[in-house]
């Protein structure tokens, strides 16, 4: 029953999600006015406007002009039910008492501002300096109440995830200017070093290298075949944040013991990586 709600709820945070996605770049308020159709301005009524349902219930579009509702509103909120329940069937056996609540609130919180920053960035190239500062701070008192529950000093936890924020945000500035230096054109976005800063808070530094990893390795991937497809021109970018996002939220589903095993298997491929791109 419980996983039920987990579900629904992320449904409507999924929901909530896309309209953030949808008004933020365009400068709208997020408490207001209600849902409405894009193209005609009508407000959308409740039964158009329940997660998931909404959408198939007008078979994707609007009643009044027919203009379509984009379907990816509708795999958004598919996609965060899938994740709520995702974090509250991983985070519930581990432990229990009011360090598993704190660690659930948290993963909810994590993964869903992750997904909102990778289509902000899928969209616009975006990844608002306001919200990633959030992150970082959030990431860090988080760290340091997961820590009190545990029972353990925050000291020591918050220096870590302080310092693998810092040094994320210090690496990629770095690699920032030394690409664009080599390549010529712009390397890596402004933004995702602050993102990586708020995987460094969230999941201290063996957690963020092993998501900088997978990020590395899936948005190698995705350019080589996406080059090769002919779906990007040569040196055209594309966002990194998206892959970053999704190695985030795939770090902080993996258990502790397993982090540390991937990260062994996975060095040797980015040892190999920085050779290929060092030639
Ligand atoms: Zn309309």
């Amino acid at each position: 029953m419980g996983f039920v709600v987990a579900a629904l709820l992320g449904a409507c945070v999924g929901s909530f999600l896309s309209l953030a996605a949808w008004r933020l770049p365009r400068g709208e308020s997020l408490m207001g006015p209600a849902s409405h159709c894009p193209a005609c301005g009508r407000t959308l009524t409740w039964r158009e406007n329940l997660p998931l349902l909404g959408w198939l219930w007008l078979r994707g579009r609007c009643r009044a002009c027919g203009a379509p509702i984009p379907l990816r509103d509708w795999l958004v909120e598919g996609l965060t039910a899938g994740l709520w329940l995702a974090v509250a069937l991983l985070t519930t056996p581990a432990a229990s008492g009011l360090a598993a609540v704190l660690r659930l609130l948290a993963g909810l919180v994590f993964t869903s501002g992750l997904l909102l920053l990778l289509l902000l960035d899928l969209d616009g190239f975006w990844l608002p300096e306001p919200l990633c500062r959030w992150g970082v701070i959030t990431g860090l008192a988080t760290t340091a109440l997961l820590a009190v529950a545990a029972g353990m000093g925050p000291v020591t936890p918050l220096v870590h995830h302080s310092l693998a924020a810092a040094l994320a945000l210090v690496g990629f500035d770095l690699a920032r200017v030394l690409g664009t230096w080599w390549l010529g054109v712009p390397a890596l976005g402004g933004g995702d070093g602050k993102l990586a800063a708020v995987l460094g808070a969230w999941l201290g530094g063996r957690g963020l290298l092993l998501a900088l990893a997978l990020a590395v390795l899936g948005g190698g991937l995705f350019g080589l075949l996406a080059r090769l497809s002919g779906h990007l021109q040569p040196r055209q970018p594309f966002p990194f944040g998206p892959f970053l996002a999704t190695a985030g939220v795939l770090v902080w589903l993996t258990p502790q013991t397993l982090q540390r095993q991937l990260l062994t298997l996975l060095l040797p491929w980015l040892n190999a990586v920085g050779l290929a791109l060092g030639r």
